[in-house]
C-alpha cells in the first residue's frame, strides 16, 4: 500500500515568509515545511510577502532560484501553488511564476474551499486607517507605474526598493500599532461585497482566529502569522480550518 503523503485532502495558506538569503534560517525552515507538511496537499497558497524584497523576475538572491526549483517540484508532485502579491513582493511577474510553477492570483481572490466560498487577500488593502501607505500603494500599483519601474535597469530598481524599504521603515516607527492593524469595518465591507463568511489573510503579523458576526451569521476571519522569529500556517479541509503557529 502507498503511504497517504502528510498534506493530502487539504490546503494549506501562508504569508509573510519573507525570505531573503540575510536570513537561512527562514528558508530551511519553508522548504522543510514543504517536504515535511504540504507534500501531497490539495493546494498551496501563498497570500503574498514570499520575499522581503523583489525588484524583478530578474532578482539575483540564492533563495529565489532555491524556492522556484522547489515550488517547481511541488506543482510537479501534484500539488498546485497559487501565488497572491504581498506589498513587498508586488514586483514578482509571470516569467518568475512560470518559473515556480505557480498560478498568479488577483487580490482580493474567493475560492471555493471544500464548498465554501473563500477569501483570500495579503491583507495591506484592509489596513484604511493608514492613510499614507494607502496612497503610496494606489501610485506604485498602478499598471502604467509597475510597467515603467520594470524598465528601469537592475541597479536603479534596487536603489528604489532599498529606499521604499528606509522610508516603510521610518514610516511605520511613527505609527501606533492599531494603524497598522485591520479596519473592522473594511473587513466586514469586504466580506458582505463578496458574500464569503470566512476570509483569510496576512500582512499583519498578528496571527488570529478572529470570529465575527456578518448580518447575523457567524463568520471567520483568519489571520496567517509571519515567518522571522516563529513560523505557521492556516490549514482546511472538509471540516474546517485551524491556525497552527510554532512557540516564539
Ligand atoms: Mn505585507
Amino acid at each position: 500500500m502507498k503511504p497517504v503523503p502528510p498534506g493530502a485532502g487539504r490546503s494549506y495558506f501562508i504569508a509573510d515568509l519573507h525570505l531573503t538569503d540575510e536570513r537561512p534560517a527562514a528558508t530551511g525552515r519553508f522548504f522543510r515545511f514543504l517536504d515535511e507538511i504540504v507534500a501531497g496537499a490539495d493546494a498551496l497558497y501563498i497570500l503574498g510577502d514570499l520575499f522581503e524584497t523583489w525588484i524583478g523576475d530578474d532578482h539575483d538572491e540564492q533563495v529565489a532560484h532555491d524556492t522556484a526549483r522547489r515550488l517547481k517540484a511541488l506543482t510537479e508532485s501534484g500539488t498546485p501553488v497559487y501565488f497572491m502579491h504581498g506589498n513587498r513582493d508586488f514586483m514578482l511577474a509571470a516569467r518568475y511564476a512560470t518559473q515556480s510553477g505557480m498560478t498568479l492570483l488577483a487580490d482580493p481572490q474567493v475560492v471555493d474551499l471544500y464548498a465554501t466560498p473563500t477569501l483570500l487577500m495579503h491583507g495591506d488593502t484592509l489596513c484604511t486607517d493608514d492613510h499614507r501607505y494607502q496612497a503610496f500603494r494606489q501610485r506604485v500599483r498602478r499598471p502604467w507605474v509597475l510597467a515603467a519601474l520594470r524598465l528601469l535597469p537592475f541597479g536603479m530598481r534596487q536603489r528604489l526598493a532599498r529606499q521604499a524599504r528606509a522610508g516603510s521603515e521610518s514610516a511605520k516607527a511613527g505609527k501606533s500599532a492599531d494603524i497598522m492593524d485591520v479596519n473592522v469595518q473594511a473587513v466586514t465591507q469586504t466580506m458582505r461585497a463578496h458574500r464569503v463568511l470566512r476570509l483569510i489573510h496576512g500582512h499583519t503579523h498578528r496571527p488570529q482566529q478572529h470570529p465575527l458576526m456578518l448580518d447575523g451569521q457567524p463568520a471567520t476571519r483568519w489571520v496567517t502569522p509571519d515567518w522571522y522569529a516563529r513560523w505557521g500556517y492556516v490549514v482546511c479541509d472538509a471540516q474546517g480550518c485551524t491556525l497552527v503557529v510554532s512557540p516564539l
